[in-house]
């Protein structure tokens, strides 16, 4: 097990945005945080039934921990809400891309991809942008 998905450091993560860390949050931010991609509320809900955490308690405490600013709650053009954990080092407004499979409806983070500093300040002259979204067909679906 590494360290990021070690409970103590779970916890401490979730009392640094001023959190209780209450055993349905830690299961929480520890699926996030095993999962490669981010996760819709139904998916989050479906894994942790088992921990005996219900639908709706699972949707607060999402919620929650993104208002806190410890997950982002990203809507990639498909209706559904995405959490996922915040990188070490990103703002709210310098976020990683994301990969939408128009065919099977995957989700995957694209770490490396970054608006070059051109690119931002051009983007900068039409507004703020909160979600960078490439859409295409994934490998498996090729
Ligand atoms: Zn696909
Ligand atoms: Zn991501």
């Amino acid at each position: 097990m590494n360290a990021r998905s070690d409970i103590k450091e779970i916890k401490n993560a979730i009392r640094a945005v001023g959190l209780r860390a209450t055993p349905a949050r830690v299961a929480t931010l520890r699926l996030l945080r095993q999962a490669t991609s981010p996760m819709t509320h139904g998916e989050v809900a479906a894994e942790l039934d088992e921990n005996g955490v219900d639908k709706a308690t699972a949707f607060r405490n999402l919620n929650d921990m993104a208002d806190a600013g410890l997950l982002r709650r990203a809507e990639l053009g498909d209706h559904l809400y995405r959490f996922e954990e915040l990188r070490d080092g990103e703002g709210e407004h310098d976020l990683h891309p994301h990969f939408l499979c128009v065919d099977c409806g995957s989700v995957t983070c694209l770490e490396e991809v970054k608006l070059t500093v051109g690119s931002r300040k051009a983007s900068e002259q039409v507004g703020e942008v909160s979600e960078i979204l490439l859409r295409g067909r994934c490998n498996n679906c090729q």
